[in-house]
């Protein structure tokens, strides 16, 4: 019995540290673009998994030799795709020949049809929001073929076997697909908090530099106001209600911007979604078709959400216009309902516009970051502290030229 023991313990210790070093080295994360070079080594860092698996394998009956070295592969390639999977599945096929034996092409054929597998099952499971179910199915249908080929060719093994090497094989293969769902959430937690730092002392500044700006106005706008009533130069007196005008606008921008910036609990109300989502499209529809963009809402149930009206319509806006912005030419722009639990539902609102590149997703919602001659920079960095104050979470999804998805993941209402 210890003797199957240590094998498995080793084997589980294997995959268990690579997949954190690859998070050291990549961390994981579900809305990523891979690029080559990471395929690469996560391709490399699977394989290795699998051929220390190989070193220390669990059984060992006439020339076989079983081990967990399929969980690395499976694993990679559900979450990182064919390219690091076929590496994996290379290196451990030409592992296994070189092991060598009459069994070998068994070894070899098993590989191969864990890779076929779990690239048919890849893109189900990048899209699903529950791994479990696609990993379940995955892995039935691999332990189904399994069975079947050692079946068929390895007639002789004995019937302990299956239990002491399934049982290890499917718990490792479960908590592999647990644990980096974990770290996957962990890294977004920990990106938050980093924008939130950059945030608190950037906002500050802009916070702090938005005030200096109001008292100058102030003075202005009352020497102005003074001026003018008291002058008989026509052009002063014709132009001045205009100059006030401009410098109030100046000053509510202002106020509004520190009304945001300020900390402070607001009270949240109980909405019903689909209703602000189509009062919001309302205002803009018209700024859609001066821009040739299609608004649409796929939304059909509704769902009770706790939020801020005002400022749950501020953020769609926000977010819309943004959309609307980003398409050159005819586009168009649907939100829908992404999922739904009982704890709180999340909100897609997608375009296919010009989309943005892994850098420029990290810096939005960074204060004055734009890439527009008359943008802001601010809108993004709104939404996101409006959201954050109702108890939400904003996300942001975007491959550069097919468009960008927004999610706003809002608490449900009882
Ligand atoms: P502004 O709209 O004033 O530029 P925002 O904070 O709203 O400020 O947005 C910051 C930047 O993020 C934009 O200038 C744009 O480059 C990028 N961005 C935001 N939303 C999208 C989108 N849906 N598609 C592409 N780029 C976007
Ligand atoms: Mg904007």
């Amino acid at each position: 019995m210890a003797d199957i023991i240590k094998p498995i313990v080793v084997n589980i210790s294997l995959i268990v540290s690579l997949a954190f070093l690859a998070n050291m080295v990549y961390p994981f994360r579900d809305n990523d673009e891979l690029t080559l070079k990471k395929q690469l080594v996560f391709g490399l860092l699977s394989s290795i998994a699998a051929v220390l698996c190989m070193v220390y394998p669990i059984e060992t009956f006439r020339t076989t030799v079983f081990d967990l070295r399929t969980v690395p592969l499976i694993v990679v390639t559900l979450y990182a795709g064919i390219v690091p999977g076929a590496i994996c599945a290379f290196v451990i096929s030409m592992g296994r020949l070189w092991i060598g034996g009459e069994y070998a092409w068994v070894g070899v054929l098993i590989t191969v049809i864990a890779l076929l597998i779990a690239f048919g099952y890849s893109r189900s499971f990048s899209e699903a929001n529950k791994k479990w179910k696609p990993a379940l199915i995955a892995g039935f249908l691999f332990f189904l073929f399994y069975l079947m080929i050692i079946n068929t060719y390895l007639d002789f093994l004995p019937t302990y076997f299956y239990l002491a090497y399934f049982i290890p094989f499917y718990l490792t293969y479960f908590l592999m697909v647990i644990l980096i769902d974990r770290l996957i959430r962990i890294n977004i937690e920990l990106d938050e908090t980093i924008y939130l730092g950059k945030l608190s002392v950037l906002g500050q500044m802009a916070a702090s530099i938005a005030h200096e700006i109001r008292n100058p106005l102030t003075t202005i706008r009352g020497m102005l106001q003074f001026l003018s009533s008291d002058t008989t130069d026509k052009q002063l007196k014709r132009y001045a209600p205009l100059l006030i005008d401009e410098l109030d606008r100046s000053n509510k921008i202002i106020t509004d911007y520190l009304t945001l910036v300020k900390p402070g609990s607001i009270e949240l109300g109980k909405l019903n979604l689909r209703e602000v989502v189509e009062d919001t499209i309302n205002l803009l529809l018209p700024l859609g078709a001066y821009h040739n963009v299609e608004i649409k809402t796929e939304i059909t149930v509704s769902y009770m959400v706790k939020a801020h009206e005002q400022h749950f319509k501020q953020c769609l806006i926000n977010i819309i216009k943004n959309g609307i912005e980003a398409i050159d030419g005819k586009g168009i722009i649907r939100i829908k309902v992404k999922s739904k639990n009982s704890d709180e539902v999340s909100l897609s609102i997608e375009d296919n516009g010009k989309g943005m590149t892994r850098e420029e997703l990290e810096k939005i919602g960074l204060p004055f970051y734009t890439t527009k001659t008359k943008g802001t920079g601010l809108g993004s960095m709104i939404t996101y502290r409006l959201i954050r104050n109702m108890g939400g979470v904003l996300q942001y999804k975007s491959v550069k030229d097919k468009g960008t998805t927004v999610t706003i993941t809002l608490p449900i209402s009882e």
